[in-house]
């Protein structure tokens, strides 16, 4: 079950602040209040999706499509491309997720090297 009370979902209403850096019609992007690189931009749906795991199993193809389009035109607006970058998403329990809304790290500015956590 989703839990519109979670963290995220304040932002998206904006009854919590966030450092946006990329927003359309169908995501949010914006600075992760811990960055654990230099650059650690959090993107996340605006749909009710509670994990990658939830959205992938519910969502239809357009949501899918155009969730995966907001993270790249996100990368796009950070130019990050050129240097690279690492996406990260958190799923459940053992997966370490905190919050429970689909969202997506991107982690960059720095060789991040092989160790995958964020
Ligand atoms: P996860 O473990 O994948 O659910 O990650 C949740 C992330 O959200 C963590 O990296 C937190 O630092 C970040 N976070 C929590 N609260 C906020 C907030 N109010 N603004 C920005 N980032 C947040």
């Amino acid at each position: 079950m989703y839990d519109p009370n979670n963290i995220f979902a304040k932002i998206l209403r904006k009854e919590l602040p966030a450092t946006c850096v990329y927003e359309d019609d169908h995501v949010l992007a914006f600075k992760d209040i811990h960055p654990a690189a230099p650059i650690h931009v959090l993107v996340i749906t605006k749909k009710a999706y509670s994990s990658f795991d939830d959205f992938s199993a519910c969502a239809n193809e357009q949501e899918i499509v155009l969730f995966w389009q907001g993270v790249y035109k996100t990368v796009q607006a950070l130019r990050l491309s050129l240097q690279g970058y690492r996406l990260v998403t958190n799923i459940g329990t053992d997966g370490g997720q905190e919050v429970p809304h689909l969202h997506v790290h991107i982690l960059a500015g720095k060789p991040l090297g092989t160790k995958v956590c964020v």
